[in-house]
């Protein structure tokens, strides 16, 4: 057997099957480039799922990582540490608000602004104990806890997982008119993604977001924004929000704000939302931990020179132009996405999302389906215009085997 062949073989035999990943087995990695076991390269079109908008082995975040692995990394938060006051006055500016909340997962940021949502309902809105209910869009993906796969629509997420949590409401995306029917005094919250990632870097109807933003303010209800996939300079701006010129009232982050180093994630809002907890009401071992302060604190200041969102935004512009001649030519049905971040439709003719990667693969282009015939592009930011167009030829040569 291949190293490849033994080290699948072995991770089948002992790792619980919920994953289908591609058959490489990755050893290294550099910028936006992987090596597999066996030395071959692959040009990684994925970038954990956003996770490395800056690359893998980024110089300026391995530095961060490294000086601070040497000075402290844990303390918990029963002490205070010397980098955690400038991570969030730091990450609260760049967002433009007062109060970060930080996590360590996507999924723990997002059970935070549900909890942050439901609180400020009994203590500010004054909705009744226990009545409190959170808007979210069908096909939504917010993670894989029991309360968040509880108002997911998508079953393989969902089976099996019940008793669900009560208190949410499903709406269609991207429809203002079932957002405001839904809607009573008890509702505390909406929570969405701007562009809906694992649906397929679904990008909703022009004037959706800033509609969301105004039926929020007149029905005093919070506008959490989950940008764990969505921000960080992927869609060309910090926040795929700022693309309707919306502002919400809690921003949701992980993935990139690690820096692909460490699992950082963060709730970001105003004094008078984040200020509804007090000692003991909420927390996480983890959660603003040195380590993961100090590389934060490098990905934001990298995002504060606006050198990745423009970066994205230019290389962006050439992907979707690129991928829209592909589009009149039958062999793929629609491109969606904004930035360098894009949902591909193939032909169904041609083979599913899962064997078109397959392909991709064979050709030393990663990427990652997601539901049927759908794959999808988000290379880190710091790729190079050569190695994108190298990228593309190679789809290219897929659609057209
Ligand atoms: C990935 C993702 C999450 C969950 O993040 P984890 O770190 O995997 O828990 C939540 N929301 C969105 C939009 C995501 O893309």
């Amino acid at each position: 057997m291949s190293a490849t062949e033994t080290a699948i073989a072995s991770a089948e035999a002992h790792s619980a099957h919920n994953y289908h990943p591609l058959p490489v087995v990755v050893a290294s990695a550099e910028g936006a480039w992987m090596t597999d076991v066996e030395g071959r390269r692959y040009l990684d079109l994925l970038a954990g799922y956003s996770a490395l908008n800056f690359g893998h082995g980024n110089r300026r975040l391995l530095d961060a990582a490294r000086a601070q692995l040497e000075r402290v990394t844990l303390t918990s938060r029963a002490f205070h540490h010397d980098r955690f006051a400038d991570f969030c006055t730091e990450l609260a500016e760049l967002c433009g608000m007062e109060m970060v909340l930080p996590m360590n997962t996507g999924a723990e940021a997002v059970e935070t602004a549900v909890k942050t949502a439901r609180k400020w309902g009994y203590r500010v809105k004054g909705v009744p104990d226990g009545m409190a209910k959170v808007i979210v869009a069908s096909d939504n993906f917010h993670g894989r806890t029991t309360t968040i796969i509880s108002f997911s629509t998508d079953p393989e997420a969902r089976a099996d997982y019940g008793p669900y949590t009560p208190g949410f409401e499903i709406v269609p995306y991207g429809d203002l008119t079932a957002m405001r029917e839904a809607m009573t005094e008890n509702t505390v919250a909406v929570l969405i993604e701007p562009i809906q990632g694992e649906a397929g870097v679904l990008v909703p109807p022009a004037g959706y977001l800033a509609g969301v933003r105004e039926l929020t303010r007149e029905r005093n209800v919070l506008f959490v924004a989950d940008e764990i996939q969505s921000g960080l300079g992927r869609t060309g701006r910090t926040f795929a929000l700022e693309h309707e010129g919306v502002v919400p009232d809690m921003y949701v982050l992980g993935k990139a704000l690690g820096g692909g180093v460490v699992p950082v994630s963060a709730v970001v809002s105003s004094a008078e939302i984040l200020g509804v907890f007090r000692p003991g009401e909420h927390g996480s071992t983890f959660g603003g931990n040195p380590l993961a302060c100090a590389v934060a604190l490098e990905v934001i200041a990298m995002l504060r020179t606006g050198e990745y969102q423009e970066r994205a935004a230019e290389l962006g512009d050439h992907l979707h132009r690129e991928l829209g001649l592909l589009a009149g030519g039958g062999a793929v049905e629609t491109v969606r996405g904004r930035g360098l971040w894009a949902g591909v439709d193939i032909a169904p003719a041609l083979g599913t999302g899962r064997e078109i990667s397959e392909r991709l693969m064979a050709e030393r282009v990663l990427v990652k389906d997601t539901h049927g015939s759908t794959i999808r592009i988000a290379p880190p930011l710091v790729i190079s215009k050569e190695d994108l167009d190298w990228g593309l030829d190679r789809l290219r040569t897929v659609l057209s085997a």
